[in-house]
């Protein structure tokens, strides 16, 4: 199943009375058109459904509540056909708690020179309206999305597509349950945070959950299940013959890893959770049922089955990693939970390679990752351990991570390229290696002093545009390095968002 098939966006069309019944059974014709040629146009994730004209306060006030009301509703959008005055939407907006896109287009795409009239004039007035719409959003601070454009145009619906992904990712987050299997790694400072604020701010619940829980559902899974996992593992990597020998530690260790994934799963169905993070120092009792490594091949196969994941304790990582798994269905080229790894200074080229122990998403992986077993001396366990090898696909792509500043979150973004690496021959894990934008001592330099943390979510399909609507519905600060980034206008920009922030939060 789709991910955005249980979704829905309701479109809400402003009007008046002033100019009769008849002018608005023609904006109702004209709106129901319209959804019908956004949903043809196979270019929007979500369905619309058209909610028909708002003509008064009650009226909005209604269609807002029930948008709140509706589990399947994760957006709103507004158009003002007719001049719409906006003291009536004041009570809706002050109600409303979905996000909001406000369209501005028209029915028509020309004037229809030779034939428009008085009644015409009358009736399609968005380009004012839409403006009147706009003044009291503006007024009252409500964070809205404002798409402009000719509503056939292709560009005007992919800025609506954009939007509905993240509405998507955003009513998926507001139900969202990590849970961290050990607590984070001790005296990490960036990965740390404020669960509370989380909650309140972005939606998610982060739980803890001991390691011994998780052992009670190791000890219980099959040997048989164990089998089958390992054998689809055969089929679906490639991998040295020598790995399928039973009697061979390696194909030992592959079992290990199967029966960790199988853990795994059925404690997060159980608890229903859709992200998890492990922590490298706490993998059970040795004398009990435990992991004899990292869970790091579970790790990457539950990563592109969707759960967020976060290595070392890293639950806002794991949390921000499903919100992006979520936005990205679909999209062609994939996305991981990745590590600043390694640097290579190299002129223009210098780059960073992005890695982890293990725990790489293999959807990022340019060709058919390879399954193999090697030492993994890190950690309170170290052990020969199963993984997925592999290097990324090249090209454009953009990552973010989230930071708690104290008195805020503050959401990061980079766009970065991805360049071909040279082999890796004693480096035996999934790797990444990208120059982050406008290059190397701009780009890490600015993501250092917004105190960016060494994990972030990556996406090659993903673009800054997604992540101002998240930040948008969210409300939490945005900073984009990206070509157009000076490290002395970033510098500014941070200290102004200090004030913007602090006066902000005086008046919430
Ligand atoms: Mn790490």
């Amino acid at each position: 199943m789709n991910v955005f098939d249980q979704y829905e966006v309701w479109f809400v069309t402003g009007a008046q009375l002033l100019y009769g019944g008849d002018a608005v059974v023609a904006v109702d014709a004209h709106s129901n058109e319209m959804v019908k040629g956004l949903n043809e146009s196979g270019r929007l994730p979500v369905k619309v459904v058209y909610k028909g004209t708002a003509n008064s306060s009650k009226e909005v006030e209604a269609v807002f509540k029930a948008a709140n009301n509706d589990e399947r509703c994760v957006g709103v959008i507004t158009w003002m056909h007719t001049f719409s005055p906006a003291k009536m939407w004041i009570h809706g907006l002050q109600q409303l708690k979905k996000p909001l896109l406000h369209l501005h287009t028209q029915f028509n795409k020309e004037i229809p020179w030779d034939t428009m009239d008085m009644d015409f004039m009358n009736l399609n007035q968005s380009a004012h309206g839409d403006r009147e719409f706009g003044h009291i959003c503006t007024r009252m601070r409500i964070r809205r999305k404002v798409v402009v454009g000719y509503w056939q145009d292709p560009e005007t619906q992919r800025k609506i597509a954009v939007w509905m992904r993240v509405c998507a990712a955003w009513a998926d987050a507001q139900d969202m349950l990590v849970i961290r299997f050990g607590d984070q790694m001790n005296n990490v400072a960036v990965t740390d945070g404020d669960k509370v604020e989380a909650e309140q701010r972005l939606g998610y619940h982060v739980d803890y959950c001991p390691v011994s829980e998780l052992m009670e559902y190791h000890s219980q899974i099959k040997d048989a299940d164990v089998d089958a996992l390992v054998a689809v593992y055969f089929e679906t990597y490639d991998h040295d013959a020598a790995l399928e020998d039973k009697t061979g530690e390696a194909y030992r260790k592959v079992w290990n890893s199967a029966k960790a994934e199988l853990a795994l799963r059925a404690i997060l169905k159980a608890k229903g959770a859709k992200g998890f993070t492990t922590n490298f120092d706490d993998l059970g009792q040795t004398d009990g049922s435990h992991f004899d490594q990292i869970p790091g091949l579970a790790s990457q196969r539950l990563m592109a089955e969707g759960y967020g994941f976060g290595a070392e304790g890293d639950w806002k990582s794991a949390a921000l990693y499903r919100t992006v798994w979520v936005m990205n269905q679909g999209l062609p080229n994939g996305c991981s939970f990745l590590e600043d790894y390694t640097l290579n200074f190299d002129g223009n080229n210098s780059a960073i390679l992005q890695a982890h122990m293990l725990e790489i998403c293999p959807l990022i992986a340019a060709r058919k990752p390879r399954l193999e077993v090697h030492f993994l001396g890190i950690g309170i366990r170290k052990s020969q351990t199963a993984r997925l090898v592999f290097t990324s696909k090249t090209g454009t792509g953009c990552t973010a991570t989230v930071v708690d500043l104290g008195n805020r979150f503050r959401l990061i973004v980079n766009d970065v390229e991805c360049i071909e690496p040279k082999p890796l021959p004693k480096l035996p894990v999934a790797s990444a290696l990208w120059i982050p934008q406008p290059n190397f001592e701009v780009g890490a330099g600015a993501w250092i002093l917004a105190g960016g943390t060494h994990h972030s979510c990556f996406s090659y399909d993903l673009t800054a545009e997604y992540w101002e609507d998240y930040a948008e519905i969210a409300g939490i600060e945005m900073v984009y390095i990206n070509k157009n980034t000076t490290l002395p206008e970033f510098k500014k920009e941070l200290r102004t968002n200090e004030v913007y922030y602090m006066l902000n939060k005086a008046l919430m």
